[in-house]
């Protein structure tokens, strides 16, 4: 998947235009992506610590989590961000992994949700 290819995947699926994503070919060893809400812009860092770049899922996973800062930060009206990972910001998130995935989240997604445990509630309703 080229840069163009995964910004107008997110765009489609959001629906939300305004923000721009860098895809670097570095390794940080604290993120693998940080949102700027000021400039709304994601950065993502794509190689692992061996310098090989991160599965397609992974890259998917935390383009999401990038956009739902951004979408939590400049499209939820009549809200304000309190904490970067509060409740709305879980939901936005949780919706656009099962837009993505059309329902279907990969198990390693999964198993690091549930590891993390960030994700706990919105997961438990998006069950049906
Ligand atoms: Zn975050």
């Amino acid at each position: 998947m080229t840069k163009r290819e995964l910004r107008d995947k997110l765009q489609n699926l959001s629906g939300v235009k305004d923000f721009f994503i860098f895809v670097l070919d570095k390794y940080n060893p604290k993120y693998w992506g940080l949102y700027y809400p000021p400039v709304k812009m994601i950065v993502i860092y794509k190689l692992k610590e061996n310098g090989k770049p991160i599965g397609e899922n992974m890259l998917v996973k935390t383009c999401l989590h990038e956009l739902a800062h951004h979408i939590q930060f400049h499209h939820v009206k009549n809200y304000k961000v309190k904490s970067r990972h509060d409740e709305m910001f879980k939901k936005i998130y949780a919706d656009l992994l099962v837009k993505y995935y059309k329902g279907n989240i990969p198990r390693d997604i999964m198993a690091e949700i549930k590891k993390y445990g960030l994700f706990l509630e919105p997961f438990k309703s998006l069950k049906k």
